[in-house]
């Protein structure tokens, strides 16, 4: 079946993936299975996606009631888990409005244009240069990729945007440095993903925010990964005092549909208006309805809560794989967004985990990143523990 699958695969999908060698067909909660019927614990969860675990029959329930009843129509007209979710949203965090589209480079884009848009109309066209952070992704359409401190994504695209500057994560004086008459923005992630699990160092992202507002810029906070649970907080940004102007939001939103979103203040919102920005499948009522479940199962099961508890224990297990074994580096993260940096090619052992039933992932080559769905539980964690004593000896 699977070998079948790949052949298949390697003739008709582009080749822009390196993918393991498994085809899932079934999930539930934290495990999936294999069309083999093999049973893995997900610690990956659709990449920082799945929050609340695959399946969950809440969201399904309403993604089936909704097919039933309106699936898309357009943002012509207004329906009403649309205006639901934003209002959702808008309650619980800094933000006065939301605009949707569908993805995480998508609400990056939509962010950047905004943060542009603001200073045309007060009559400075000439900021719109935006300082981000090397090591950051922030997706993979022009801008964003653009965007992104890593020349690994942007190779073979160039030229790319000229109107990013780069920086350090994490030095401030750098940054004050980099701020120029034509800086409209800074654009980071408040804990890196992709580029490693880096955490700010202690009060990094206040002397962001005070230096971005001494400045008169905008901070742009991209949480698409950070955000919705992950970190431990409903946003990453309310585990430091600081909040920002604009943020990004998609992974799990959906819990696995796809959605992306960007949320502002109102004074930086009203750049916005009839015909500055759109999207044909933004906010559609069918996954709008299912991301407005998901936040319902968020606060009946207080997830958010489970998270940071789950996330501690999770780190005090990897401190003490750690204390055991010499080829761990470090251990790192916050919630269960958390990074264990080995001192060799991490892949082998993601694929020895994978043989043993267990799902994790790599990044940047030797760390190995522990991303699962925030229901995780403590028997799970535990057996994902021994299995890396285990591979790691
Ligand atoms: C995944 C990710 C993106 C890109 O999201 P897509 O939905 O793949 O476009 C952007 N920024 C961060 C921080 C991410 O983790």
């Amino acid at each position: 079946m699977i070998k079948e699958l790949m052949e298949k695969a390697d003739k008709t999908l582009f080749a822009t993936y390196a993918r393991v060698p498994v085809a899932f067909g079934r999930g539930k909660g934290c495990n999936l299975w294999d069309t083999d019927g093999k049973k893995y614990v997900d610690f990956v969860a659709g990449i920082a996606v799945c929050n609340i675990g695959h399946a969950h029959p809440r969201v399904a329930e309403v993604l089936c009631r909704q097919a039933k009843t309106l699936l898309h129509v357009s943002n012509l007209y207004y329906t009403l888990p649309q205006v639901e979710l934003a209002s959702w949203l808008v309650e619980k965090s800094f933000a006065d409005r939301v605009f949707f589209g569908n993805s995480g480079a998508e609400a990056n884009e939509a962010a950047l244009k905004l943060a542009r848009k603001y200073f045309k109309d007060k009559g400075e066209g000439n900021r719109f240069r935006v300082i981000s952070m090397e090591k950051s992704f922030h997706g993979r359409t022009m801008a964003t990729l653009s965007a992104t401190g890593q020349d690994k994504i942007k190779k073979g695209f160039e030229p790319v945007m000229d109107s990013f500057d780069f920086v350090p994560f994490n030095d401030i004086t750098a940054l004050k440095k980099k701020i120029g008459a034509s800086t409209c923005a800074v654009i980071l992630e408040p804990i890196q993903g992709e580029g490693g699990v880096r955490c700010p160092a202690p009060g990094y992202l206040e002397s962001v925010r005070e230096v971005c507002d001494k400045a008169g810029i905008l901070l742009i906070f991209d949480e698409i990964q950070t955000g919705i649970g992950r970190t431990g907080k409903l946003f990453a940004y309310e585990n430091f005092n600081v909040e920002p102007d604009i943020m990004t939001l998609a992974k799990a939103l959906g819990n696995g549909l796809p959605i992306g979103a960007m949320l502002a203040k109102e004074d930086v919102a009203s750049a916005f208006s009839p015909g500055s920005h759109a999207s044909t499948f933004g906010g559609t009522p069918i996954i709008t309805a299912a991301a407005l479940e998901t936040l319902k199962v968020f606060e009946d099961e207080d997830i958010v809560k489970k998270c940071r508890q789950q996330g501690e224990y999770f780190k005090q297990r990897l401190l003490w794989l750690k204390q055991r074994h010499e080829v761990v580096e470090d251990v790192r993260g916050m919630g269960l967004l958390l990074g264990m940096k080995i001192k060799k090619d991490g892949r082998s052992i993601v694929n020895l985990c994978m043989e043993k039933g267990f799902l994790i992932n790599c990044i940047q080559e030797n760390i190995l990143r522990f991303i699962p769905p925030l229901i995780i539980g403590r028997d799970e964690i535990d057996a994902l523990v021994a299995c890396l004593d285990d591979v790691l000896a």
